[in-house]
């Protein structure tokens, strides 16, 4: 960018580690250090990163939002907002939190359209004038590598699309979608995430294609192992146990033949932590507040087998 002279076409983006703050002077160390490294005096769009419930208490613990618009006021970012990892009410309790949020951005797929803040999230955040950018359309790549039963799903359709093109056209027809975010790991696709962002508006997903997106997304949830939303109602456990994480890490273990990867995320992320099956004492506080009926103890036992 400095080489090239091009700061000026370029907008940067990129994130403040919200749960590394740990007072309020974190924040300008951390985004001038930011600034020194990618060698500009802005950032166009600036996201307290990775929102939750706890570190949304973080934020306004630590003034972080003052600390925002300081940094507004004096150029160093140009608009503000935020990525989200929580359930639909903690999404909600951000966005109404504050008046100054500009963005958010959310994980949204044609798996995950009750995941997280999921598509209420979507409709919620925009009724209020707040931008949203999508990010995971195609959950970490699966859902471009999908298998032969629902690449013949898609294949049923009268114009031959790749499973990424799916994907993409599921969210790109969003209206709410200010930009969708695609991992692409070479230029080709690139050119081929262009095109089809070129290509596809807004609320124009046929019928028909509306039937072959709902049929592989049935393929992949007959294959769930546990039919869990992770609508977080069984939450907190008093015990620490992380019931929809590691849920969905199962889930997505089975659903997409990637026990290998899940299993990695659920050692390094929970077990050691305090986190992982093996805290549940079946006390059966979680049980009577699932919507699905879900036997938590029980079904969390099985998870973590397959995931150890
Ligand atoms: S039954 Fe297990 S998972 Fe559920 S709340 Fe009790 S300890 Fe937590
Ligand atoms: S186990 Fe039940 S209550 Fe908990 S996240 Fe899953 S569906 Fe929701």
């Amino acid at each position: 960018m400095e080489r090239l002279g091009i700061r000026d076409r370029v907008l940067l983006a990129t994130k403040s580690p919200s749960w590394l703050v740990k007072e309020t002077g974190d924040w300008d160390r951390f985004l001038d250090t930011q600034l020194q490294r990618l060698r500009s005096d802005h950032i166009d769009f600036y996201l307290i990163h990775a929102l939750n419930q706890k570190r949304w208490q973080t934020v306004l613990d630590t003034a972080g939002l003052d600390a925002m618009v300081k940094a507004k006021a004096d150029g160093r970012i140009r608009h503000i907002g935020f990525s989200f990892h929580d359930s639909l009410e903690s999404f909600k309790t951000i966005v109404d939190g504050w008046d100054g949020w500009e963005f958010c951005q959310v994980q949204y797929n044609y798996l995950d359209e009750e995941y997280q803040a999921g598509r209420s999230g979507l409709e919620y955040a925009a009724d209020r004038g707040i931008g949203t950018v999508i990010m995971e359309p195609l959950r970490g790549g699966a859902l471009a590598r999908v298998p032969d039963e629902v690449k013949a799903i898609f294949a049923g359709y009268r114009t031959p699309r790749m499973a990424a093109e799916w994907a993409l056209r599921h969210v790109l027809d969003r209206q709410e979608a200010v930009t969708v975010l695609s991992g692409m790991g070479n230029t080709d696709q690139v050119w081929e995430n262009a095109a089809v962002a070129s290509s596809a508006r807004p609320n124009t997903i046929t019928e028909a294609e509306r039937r072959v997106i709902e049929a592989a997304r049935d393929w992949f949830r007959q294959r769930m192992p546990v039919p869990c939303t992770t609508c977080g109602y069984c939450k907190p456990c008093p015990s620490g146990v992380l019931i929809p994480e590691i849920f969905e890490l199962w889930n997505s273990a089975v659903m997409f033949d990637d026990r290998e990867r899940q299993s990695a995320w659920y050692r390094s992320g929970m077990v050691g932590h305090g986190k992982d099956t093996g805290q549940c004492t079946e006390c059966g506080f979680c049980t009577p507040k699932c919507p699905q009926g879900i036997d938590i103890p029980a079904r969390l036992k099985e998870a973590g087998t397959y995931l150890s």
